[in-house]
């Protein structure tokens, strides 16, 4: 399991889980929060392929 979480987008610091809600039909959604500027994102996901979903999230902004 890699450990891995988004940057912020304003300030570009490592996010940090805050929880992560399981939603039906196999997704679950991430609430990331930033320490550094409050900021809060929620990444929707599919449970059992997390990363790509992810990663493909992050590259799209
Ligand atoms: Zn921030």
């Amino acid at each position: 399991m890699v450990d891995r979480t988004p940057l912020c987008f304003r300030c570009h610091a490592q996010l940090a889980v805050k929880r992560v809600n399981e939603l039906s039909a196999g997704f679950e959604a991430r609430t990331f929060q930033c320490q550094r500027c409050d900021h809060h994102l929620v990444v929707v996901a599919s449970s059992s392929d997390p990363m790509d979903s992810l990663e493909n999230r992050l590259t799209s902004r």
